[in-house]
């Protein structure tokens, strides 16, 4: 399931505040504490020296204390340390069982070949047969008997299996592990332990940003997200690109399955993590164990009725307060589609987020409580089931499920399900959805019924005959893919990964993107290379529009980027302004909006600090004729033509060249105000 409500709003300043770790590569983050890595690295994992302190120092603490001090200190200061790091490692092996002297003579003897030293001992012994494997060595995790000398011995590469679970600024987890080195090699003739290709431990814990090498190096990545830690394998960065045909691609991609971006909303606590959580566990998407776990850990919060909510519900603070506050993204299959599921938050306060699931929905689950009370609670003003719909409809969305769910509270009677749809359908055909695109659907998220089959419940089957929800998201109608247009990607998240450059994640508006693309963003108007490209938690060539994708970017800062860039490709770029004008529907909203109200401009991923700046015209409802010439206010229900002013440039696009760049709302103090489209840019 890949979520991306961890990352967005996640404060990653902090994070760099605390470590400076902003544009360090993955061998940085394991720079930042090298004892964390030596401790992975090596099997002796007491040892408190690290490669970066002195030499000298140790070697006098350790002279002081063996006898065979002359033999020691006759050798040059590296030969010193490639013999202390024998000892150290033949003294994991035989214990105290031989002295130190014989040790010293039998590796010095070998010329600092560890093995053949220990071979030497142990038939100085005649103890051959008790030679204990590295393998022994490894699985039994003893600390290591000797002191800390520095380097160790090419013989402990054995035993370095390490995994670290990594914690990227998104938040997302990654597991990293070192490939196991097979061979020492001989660097400035020094036996070195190679992490992989040639590289150096020492270079890898020390050296400048600079000099490092790619970080895809020595790294084997084993986690979903692999990506950007290896995205030449298989792929084409660097090499010459291939064009391809995108619509036979796609076809080949999805099985025939048609694309679909699902976004779920409705007023708080009407149910729709719940119905969602259960829709995913009843598709399989959520083993026994883990349903099992959320049923538990649930109980112990004290809110065991949320155990199918908080399938979706991930973070922490969502659980405690029991309500979803980012957009959780889901992917799902139904007979004939892929189903993205955004699973958006209805709280009021987290209405912006909510523009920014629609935005990227092609179609809507709206969820109302059937309940007594509540439905009417979400209806009137103030509740969201009025404002999500009139947001999804200004934002482009046309077909809508309606889940008239928690009908079991009300024993799944047929009169209080038509009392409920008559009032949504009077107020739905007002918000401008056609009567034909919205079908009503009776629901229990929490006992699961109609969810994927018809329901088994007498109360029900006896009045009510149509589809259940999982076959009514199978019979929306896909859109039309824009695959054939200019290149646009609205980033809703930005975050350092592993490896060099940053992610970006998004949804794909326009066209298609290939690994080794060039890119313009807009703002701030620079290009970078697509070094990757992450598709459901997969590694792909290529997406097309419509694919919600996350890009790894080379030669950029990502200081540049914020939500709400659009990436577009740079022959055809799109237009970023700080004016532009737009005709615009004033939603019901007491305040007379006039010139130079303050607004926040929102579409898509953008939400931007506004002022309307000149009020041009009042124009007719139906024939779109001025009534009037600059009026002092607008009202409610009014259409009109206004210019707005951005504080800051923004990437949009007309509405006859792009519907889906040139569609915006406005709110103002927590309020949607009205919905617009843009009909001129100016500057
Ligand atoms: P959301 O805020 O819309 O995501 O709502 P939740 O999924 O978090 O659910 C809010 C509360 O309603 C929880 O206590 C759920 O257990 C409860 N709930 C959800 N669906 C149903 C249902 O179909 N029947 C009943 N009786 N309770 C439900």
């Amino acid at each position: 399931m890949a979520r991306h409500r961890n990352v967005r709003g996640y404060n990653y300043d902090e994070d760099f505040e605390e470590d400076d770790m902003y544009g360090h590569s993955v061998e940085d983050d394991y720079c930042i504490s090298p004892a964390t890595a030596a401790q992975f690295i090596y099997s002796k994992r007491d040892r408190h020296s690290s490669f970066t302190e002195p030499l000298e120092e140790e070697e006098e603490e350790y002279v002081d204390e063996e006898p065979d001090k002359t033999k020691a200190s006759n050798l040059t200061p590296l030969d010193q340390a490639r013999l202390y790091s024998c000892l150290d490692h033949m003294r994991e092996v035989l214990g105290e069982s031989v002295s130190e002297k014989v040790m010293t003579d039998a590796v010095l003897q070998c010329q600092f070949d560890v093995a053949k030293a220990l071979d030497l001992v142990f038939k100085q012994d005649g103890n051959e047969k008790a030679v204990p494997t590295n393998q022994d060595v490894s699985t039994t995790g003893r600390p290591a008997k000797g002191k800390s000398r520095g380097l160790p011995s090419v013989e402990v590469q054995n035993e370095v299996v390490p995994k670290i679970a990594k914690m990227t600024v998104s938040g997302k987890k990654q597991t990293m592990g070192f490939d196991i080195p097979s061979a020492a090699s001989e660097v400035n003739g020094q036996n070195v332990p190679v992490l992989s290709k040639g590289q150096p431990m020492d270079e890898v814990l020390e050296e400048p940003e600079s000099s490092r090498q790619s970080p895809t190096q020595g790294v084997s990545s084993q986690g979903s997200d692999d990506l950007n830690a290896t995205p030449s394998q298989g792929r084409s960065a660097g090499k010459s690109k291939q064009k391809i045909n995108v619509k036979d691609e796609l076809e080949k991609r999805q099985g025939g399955k048609q694309l679909l971006n699902l976004v779920v909303i409705g007023h708080v606590d009407a149910g729709k993590s719940t119905l969602m959580g259960h829709l995913l566990y009843l598709l399989g998407h959520v083993n026994k164990r883990t349903m099992h776990k959320y049923e538990q850990e649930s109980k112990k919060a004290g809110k065991a009725s949320f155990a199918y909510a908080w399938v979706l519900d991930e973070t922490g603070e969502e659980r405690q307060r029991g309500v979803t506050m980012d957009v959780g993204m889901t992917k799902f299959e139904t007979k004939s589609k892929v189903i993205t599921l955004m699973d958006a938050p209805g709280h009021k306060d987290f209405i912006p987020n909510m523009i920014t699931g629609a935005a990227q929905a092609d179609v809507a689950i709206l969820v109302v409580d059937a309940s007594r009370g509540e439905f009417e609670a979400g209806f009137e003003a103030g509740g969201q089931t009025r404002e999500h719909a009139l947001l999804v409809r200004s934002l482009g969305v046309t077909q809508l499920a309606i889940a008239v769910n928690k009908m079991d509270q009300v024993n799944w009677q047929q009169e209080r399900f038509q009392e409920v749809t008559s009032k949504l359908g009077h107020f739905l055909k007002q918000a401008g959805f056609k009567d034909s695109d919205v079908f009503y659907i009776p629901t229990s998220g929490l006992s699961g019924e109609n969810l994927t089959k018809a329901s088994q419940v007498p109360e029900l089957t006896s009045w009510y005959k149509g589809r259940c929800l999982i076959d009514q998201i199978d019979s929306f109608k896909a859109p039309q893919r824009s695959v054939d247009k200019p290149f646009r990607f609205c980033v809703s998240d930005v975050f350092k990964d592993q490896g060099s450059g940053f992610c970006v994640t998004g949804k794909i508006e326009a066209g298609y993107v290939q690994v080794g693309d060039r890119m313009l963003a807009m703002p701030p108007n620079e290009t970078c290379t697509v070094k990757g490209i992450t598709l459901h938690d997969e590694a792909v060539d290529w997406a097309a529009a419509g694919d919600h994708v996350s890009l790894t970017l080379t030669g950029m800062d990502i200081i540049k980027i914020n939500v709400g860039c659009v990436f577009c490709s740079p022959s055809e770029p799109i237009k970023a302004c700080t004016r532009f004008r737009a005709r615009v529907l004033i939603f019901n909203f007491d305040v007379p909006v006039t010139q130079g109200f303050p607004v926040i401009i929102h579409y898509q991923t953008v939400s931007e600090p506004a002022t309307i700046r000149k009020l041009i015209s009042v124009l007719h409802k139906s024939t779109g004729e001025v009534v009037k010439k600059k009026p002092k206010c607008l009202t409610k229900g009014m259409n009109a033509i206004i210019e707005l002013q951005s504080q800051r440039p923004i990437a949009i696009e007309l509405y006859k060249e792009f519907k889906e760049l040139g569609r915006f709302m406005l709110r103002y103090s927590g309020s949607s105000i009205a919905a617009g489209v843009v009909t001129e840019i100016k500057e």
